[in-house]
């Protein structure tokens, strides 16, 4: 047993020895990454470090004598995981009167990891206190190498370090970096001892338009390469392309990523698709991208079975410009063209510039109905007009011109994209043809059409300030063949055209909102004519149903509109019934029916129109304050060959009885029809049968050629039917269309 004045060198190396006067060997000393120590445990438990050699330089960042004089200082830098082991090893070495021999971490720094290896002799004093004495030698690089080899990866730490992609190990589960190479260190800008305390998140950024994925561990990459923005320490964004290897690092899941900067040749590709897809003055689409977009707006809007449209924007005094200022007053007109075409579409459409003051605009999202389609289209056409109209102020000058747009319509049928093309390029020549600021269309059918639905507009807006919208009355009828009332409908009886159908005018009316002015002189010429009524015995107990539009209901002070009309004229609203149809209730119903339950409080009636005909619930019929339902006349017309009419009409009735409502059919046109409805219980009638829809004074003369006479009941003398009968022919039918 060794005596503590003698203390017995470890087996690996002469003993410790106070530093020789050997200049030259202290110097080498300084440089071996590896020293002596001499260390004492007091019997207190108390550590004091007896002797450190000076080589303790060439591995920690402390000096030999800073460490005897606080030797914490040193003890601090052991890595927290590696503290227990050591002190259990210390400890069985003692007890085992062995060498004490391990390798553990030290940290002099955050992130920086140093490896130690020990080997040490201890000889205990009497005092119960120890004495150790050996070296440690820095081990860092082995054990990396000897982690490598042993996790079967990274054999080759030559070619990582040294390989110009910058290239890290990560731990799979915290990300964080375990090694880093040089290449990583240069293109990124951190030290690696900064990059071995960060981890991959740190790198992460949801680049530039935020469009990466935003789970880190998707970052973490698979074998196949995946794109991500990477944040550099000067915080510039670079673009990566990370292929990954997994493997094990020390035992634990990690690994091998190689991040190649693609960050120049993505912004020479994005150079390249400007250079040939787009316009360099605009950045708007070129004629090839137009192309390409257009073949995909054809197909899509075929399949969509929808409508597109091409159109073709010229600027009429362009050239002018261009020729008397020059060309970059010719370039800010072009600017602005391209800013106020943009402007004035939604984002969808694409907008494109084929050279000069040449763009095109092409509309995907158009109707399905080849006419609204064309309509919106022109609208579209109309609004370029408008913002190309307008002065443009350059530099020192101002600019006015006008545009002429050819618009060619596609969706009927596959076409080529540039046939459309070239069809809206021939429209837009006829339009700089008829003058400037013009449209037109290529279909000359189309041309037509439209012109003729603005002239009607036009005119529609003339009719009722001119007195051309008269009121026709038909004739509604109940089970005992007595004229309870009428329906009133719109007609329009046009100076030059002639009478017009409300079907190729209502819906004009609605668009326009032209309805909501017409449906309250129709509300307010009913509510006059009740009033009339009113005065006369025979008229006093007609009831007048007027249809109510949509957009017309729609209105906020609907209510007080009708209120209005009642009062103003001082009909009574029980004479009154409103005629809606299904689908407009169902468009805000808790509205609906505050609105309805308002005016049924004062006494005005509802009925439901065209029933059937919408997908109508039972559970919503309830709801609707209602008091009539009017099955629509498609369901009478067959009602005595079609069975499933026939049901659909019983149905009807029998759901109306359920709902305490009652129920009146319309377009009742022959006897069989009538009797049909009769039998199972229908109410009351409206149709060719009693009467066509005819001038006020034509009803009111049928009313008194079917007055009953005085006494007798309306089926008198006609015993054999069962039901009402028909009215000679109308003394001067409306006509129909
Ligand atoms: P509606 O309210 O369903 O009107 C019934 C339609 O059926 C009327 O067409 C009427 O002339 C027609 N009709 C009546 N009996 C028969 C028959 O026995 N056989 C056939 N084939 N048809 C018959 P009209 O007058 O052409 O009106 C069409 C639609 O226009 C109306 O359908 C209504 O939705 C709308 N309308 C008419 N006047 C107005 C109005 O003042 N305001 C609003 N918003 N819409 C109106
Ligand atoms: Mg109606
Ligand atoms: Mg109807």
């Amino acid at each position: 047993m060794p005596r503590r004045s003698e203390p017995v060198a470890p087996a690996e190396i002469t003993p410790p020895r106070p530093p020789g006067s050997d200049a030259g060997l202290r110097d080498i000393a300084r440089e071996v990454p590896a020293f002596l120590i001499e260390l004492q445990h007091g019997a207190d438990g108390a550590a004091r470090l007896g002797y450190v050699g000076e080589g303790i330089r060439a591995v920690l960042p402390i000096e030999a004598d800073e460490a005897m004089a606080d030797p914490a200082r040193l003890f601090a830098m052991i890595h927290p995981e590696d503290v227990d082991r050591l002190h259990a090893t210390m400890a069985r070495a003692a007890r085992e009167q062995a060498p004490w021999h391990d390798e553990f971490r030290v940290c002099p720094a955050p992130g920086q990891v140093v490896w130690l290896s020990i080997h040490a002799r201890c000889t205990p004093g009497t005092d119960g206190s120890r004495l150790w004495q050996g070296w440690l030698a820095d081990v860092t690089e082995r054990r990396l190498a000897q982690a490598a080899l042993a996790d079967g990866e990274l054999r080759h730490r030559k070619l990582f370090d040294a390989n110009p992609i910058p290239m890290w190990v990560h731990d799979r589960l915290t990300l964080r970096f375990l090694t880093v190479n040089d290449a990583a260190i240069a293109r990124y800008g951190w030290s690696r001892e900064e990059f071995l305390s960060m981890t991959l998140v740190d790198l992460r950024h949801p680049g530039p338009d935020g469009a990466d994925a935003g789970d880190p561990q998707s970052h973490d990459g698979g074998t196949r390469p995946a794109t991500a923005h990477h944040r550099l320490r000067d915080g510039s964004l670079i673009e990566v392309e990370l292929s990954s290897q997994p493997l094990t690092w020390g035992g634990r899941p990690a690994r091998m990523v190689m991040a190649l900067d693609v960050t120049a040749r993505r912004r020479a590709e994005a150079e390249i698709q400007r250079l040939a897809y787009y316009d360099p003055l605009t950045n708007l689409p070129n004629r090839r991208l137009l192309t390409d977009r257009l073949r995909q707006s054809v197909a899509a809007v075929i399949r969509g079975g929808r409508h597109g449209a091409v159109l073709c924007v010229d600027l009429d005094d362009f050239k002018r410009v261009n020729d008397t200022r020059g060309h970059p007053a010719g370039d800010e007109v072009l600017l602005q063209t391209a800013a106020r075409i943009r402007d004035s579409l939604r984002t969808e459409d694409t907008v494109a510039r084929l050279g000069g003051d040449e763009f095109v605009v092409v509309l995907e999202r158009l109707d399905s109905d080849a006419r609204q389609a064309a309509a919106q289209a022109d609208e579209a056409a109309q609004r370029l007009m408008t913002v190309l109209g307008r002065p443009f102020d350059i530099t020192d000058m101002r600019f006015h011109s006008s545009a002429s747009i050819g618009v060619a319509m596609f969706g009927a049928r596959e076409v080529p994209a540039e046939e459309v093309l070239m069809h809206a390029d021939s429209a837009m020549y006829r339009a700089k043809a008829a003058g400037r600021g013009t449209i037109r269309f290529y279909d000359p059918a189309m041309q037509v059409a439209l012109q003729t639905r603005a002239a009607l507009e036009t005119d529609l807006r003339r009719a009722l300030s001119e007195g051309q919208l008269r009121l026709a009355y038909q004739a509604q009828v109940e089970g005992s063949g007595r004229t309870v009332g009428a329906e009133v409908l719109l007609r329009w009886q046009h100076p030059v055209r002639g009478a017009i159908p409300p079907m190729d005018f209502i819906p004009l009316a609605e668009e326009t909102g032209l309805i909501v002015p017409i449906g309250q002189w129709v509300l307010e010429t009913a509510c006059m004519q009740l009033a009339g009524w009113a005065r006369r015995p025979e008229t006093r107990a007609l009831r007048l149903s007027v249809n109510v539009s949509a957009r017309q209901f729609r209105q906020p002070d609907f209510v007080q509109r009708v209120e209005r009309a009642l009062s103003d004229s001082g009909a009574d609203p029980a004479r009154l019934r409103l005629e809606l149809t299904e689908s407009l209730l169902l468009d805000n119903i808790n509205d609906c029916i505050a609105k309805m339950q308002s005016l049924q409080s004062i006494g005005v009636g509802f009925s439901l129109d065209d029933f059937g005909t919408g997908y109508s619930s039972l559970s919503y019929l309830k709801r609707l304050p209602l008091e009539e339902l009017k099955i629509d006349r498609s369901f009478i017309r067959d009602i005595a060959t079609d069975p499933s009419d026939a049901v659909i009409v019983q149905t009807i009735i029998g759901m109306a009885r359920n709902l305490g409502l009652t129920v009146i059919a319309e377009g009742v046109e022959t006897a069989e029809q009538l009797a049909f409805l009769d039998r199972h219980g229908c109410g009351a009638f409206q149709g060719w049968y009693f009467g066509r829809p005819v001038p006020l004074p034509d009803f009111e003369a049928s009313l008194r050629a079917h007055e009953p006479a005085a006494g007798a009941d309306a089926r008198t003398g006609v015993e054999a039917a069962a039901a009402p009968q028909p009215r000679q022919a109308n003394p001067a039918p409306m006509p129909e269309r």
